[in-house]
């Protein structure tokens, strides 16, 4: 390429205050710590006003996955982290998606072999598979002319970053401050492979380089690497960006959470009940600190609270159970409407045809995560066969006897209600528990049991009788009424 293709390239890149990007390789699933990747990232574009860029890193073509870039987007839009620049939006320096790019990285790589920061090398790879990297691969000392000879030859090559001998290299990291590696310890790494494409090794600094990148946020598994990264900007005289480099997601102390060791995804915690905006807020809290006590922030409240200030050197361990708990307190915090919207799927799958409205009202205060619904409600569909002790209860000074008493009482009575409606059965069940001089409790727990086969319920023996009907309740009381006596 001649200088004028890179003077064109170097002219397109959009000068922003602050640009950001979040560069996913397609795996076919969002993990947690991806999410929090993403998230800091957007949160970062989003305070300043900023840019937030998303870029599919696919140059491993081995671990190509079907349907994995869609998977990417659908759960950024989902978390609510939408992209200013991306693959299906475009933008000023697109493609962004690394092997639509294929053709620019390469002219780059030459370009560092002219400058003597990178070499082409012929070595095979050794037995075991492994590649050379260190610096005393032969490679690095072939003359022009030789290399040009191989070339022609049609020699299998591959282009390696040069690095140089002795000395160090230095960067600083915004959280862990500045990080320096000896040269001898960094490999001459494989920035062009074999099939042509660039390794993830090199095309991110390309590519954040080209895309205007001011802020790199990425896992610290990258710390090691970024000496090398700050060669390549070097050689190239380009500016280096920001570099925040998160600490991993736990599962304890001494494991990554891992899809592969069955730890949860974004779309498991979806599927098992999570509100996306609990686990955005839990998220954004591993491994980052607003200082103080609350915990509880909506997106745009954690747009206005971030800060770089607040971020953790230390891994954090994903806990479940605190997840739990910031899921029920969005639960509360919903208005009627929206927890009846978000439980809906949940209540009809497990009491078809019941008033949904009514289940909700009972359920919305007592609801860990909506996939508890299923477990609260599932009597009303069927009743299984339950525990007669059940009937027997301290409080409301309940036995098998009084119970008997009670449903006895109580049959005849509903059998009368018409209509039936909530204040109906209230009014005759109040009214017969009068009539009985007995407390309301007395009568209303043998009827309760009897209709749910449960000590606890959302609603009462009221409402349980509204969703079931008349004579589903009548003949739950029934069967009751039978099996306690001794006749079932
Ligand atoms: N493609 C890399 C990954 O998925 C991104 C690292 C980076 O953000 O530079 O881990």
């Amino acid at each position: 390429m001649d200088e004028k293709w890179f003077d064109e390239m170097e002219s397109r890149i959009p000068r922003g205050k602050v640009r950001t990007r979040f560069a996913p390789s397609p795996t076919g699933y969002m993990h947690v710590g991806g999410v929090r990747t993403a998230l800091y990232t957007w949160l970062i574009a989003r305070k300043a006003g900023g840019t937030f860029i998303l870029r599919i890193e696919d140059t491993d073509q081995g671990r190509f996955v079907e349907g994995a870039t869609e998977i990417i987007y659908s759960s950024l839009r989902d978390a609510g982290l939408t992209w200013d620049e991306g693959p299906d939006v475009g933008g000023p320096v697109g493609p962004y998606i690394q092997t639509q790019r294929k053709d620019l990285y390469l002219p780059y790589a030459k370009r560092l072999v002219e400058r003597g920061a990178a070499y082409y090398c012929f070595c095979e790879k050794t037995d075991d598979g492994s590649d050379f990297g260190g610096h005393d691969d032969p490679c690095r000392e072939l003359d022009a002319a030789e290399v040009q000879r191989r070339l022609d030859a049609g020699c299998p090559w591959v282009i390696r970053q040069k690095i140089p001998s002795g000395g160090s290299t230095s960067f600083t990291d915004e959280i862990f401050g500045e990080i320096s590696a000896p040269n001898d310890d960094l490999d001459d790494q494989v920035l062009i492979k074999g099939d042509g494409l660039p390794t993830y090794n090199f095309a991110n600094v390309i590519d954040d380089h080209l895309m205007g990148i001011t802020h790199v946020v990425r896992g610290t598994e990258y710390l090691s690497s970024t000496p090398k990264y700050n060669l390549l900007y070097r050689a190239f005289g380009w500016d280096v960006p920001k570099y925040i480099h998160c600490s991993p997601v736990m599962r304890d102390a001494q494991h990554k959470l891992s899809k592969r060791n069955g730890d949860p995804t974004y779309d498991d915690l979806l599927a098992a009940g999570y509100l996306r905006e609990a686990i955005i807020n839990y998220v954004a809290l591993l491994g980052w600190s607003p200082g103080g006590e609350r915990e509880i922030y909506s997106l745009s409240e954690l747009v206005e609270a971030f800060d770089l200030k607040g971020l953790s050197k230390s891994p954090a361990i994903f806990d479940l159970a605190k997840l739990s708990w910031l899921n029920s307190e969005y639960i509360r915090a919903m208005s009627p409407e929206a927890f009846h919207a978000a439980a809906l799927p949940y209540i009809e799958a497990a009491a078809p045809g019941m008033d949904s409205r009514l289940i909700a009202s009972l359920l919305h205060q007592r609801c860990e995560k909506l996939t508890d619904i299923a477990g609260q409600i599932d009597f009303l569909a069927g009743l299984g066969r339950y525990d007669d002790e059940l009937f027997v209860n301290k409080k409301s000074k309940s036995d098998r006897e009084s119970s008997v008493e009670m449903l006895s009482a109580a049959i005849p009575a509903v059998e009368n209600i018409d209509p039936w409606n909530a204040d109906s059965v209230h009014d005759t069940l109040i009214g017969l528990a009068e009539k009985l001089e007995v407390k309301n409790a007395k009568l209303l727990w043998p009827v309760r049991i009897a209709l749910s086969g449960r000590a606890v319920t959302p609603g009462g023996a009221v409402e349980i009788c509204c969703l079931l009907g008349k004579d589903e309740s009548l003949r739950r009381m029934r069967a009751a009424l039978e099996r306690l006596k001794g006749n079932a």
